[in-house]
């Protein structure tokens, strides 16, 4: 498998407790909480608590009920953040080199409170 988790991101630091966060919530499998630096009203960071790099890992290996889990939990943060009606929010994920992921812990950006612009520039 292509994927190599490396421990000392400042994800796994958030989840053992070594770095502080701001949680909105927080189930046995997910974590979510407020990215440090806010491109829109909302941004909240959703993540596995397991040690999953990308999407596609987390796609791959992960069990059912950690997909389960992250999945309804996304979808209670976005009834609780008003984001589930018509005004909606945008779900991005960065992968790699080319997505230019930053950090290597497997997260999903929720971001919404403002109409944002186009998903991807033209090159
Ligand atoms: P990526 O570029 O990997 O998709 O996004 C990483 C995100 O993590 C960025 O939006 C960045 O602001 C956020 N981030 C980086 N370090 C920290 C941190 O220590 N705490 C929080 N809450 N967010 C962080």
């Amino acid at each position: 498998m292509p994927w190599t988790y490396d421990p000392t991101n400042i994800f796994a630091r958030i989840l053992r407790g070594e770095i502080p966060n701001k949680t909105v919530m927080e189930t046995p499998h997910t974590l979510v909480f407020h990215d440090i630096r806010h491109l829109a009203p909302v941004h909240v960071l959703v993540i596995p608590k397991g040690a999953y790099v990308s999407l596609d890992h987390f796609a791959a290996e992960a069990s059912g009920d950690e997909i389960v889990d992250f999945h309804r939990t996304l979808a209670k943060v976005c009834a609780m953040l008003d984001l589930s009606g018509p005004e909606g929010f945008r779900g991005i994920t960065n992968a790699g080199h080319h997505g230019m992921q930053e950090v290597p812990h497997y997260h999903l950006h929720i971001l919404g409170g403002r109409v944002l612009g186009r998903l991807v520039e033209p090159a």
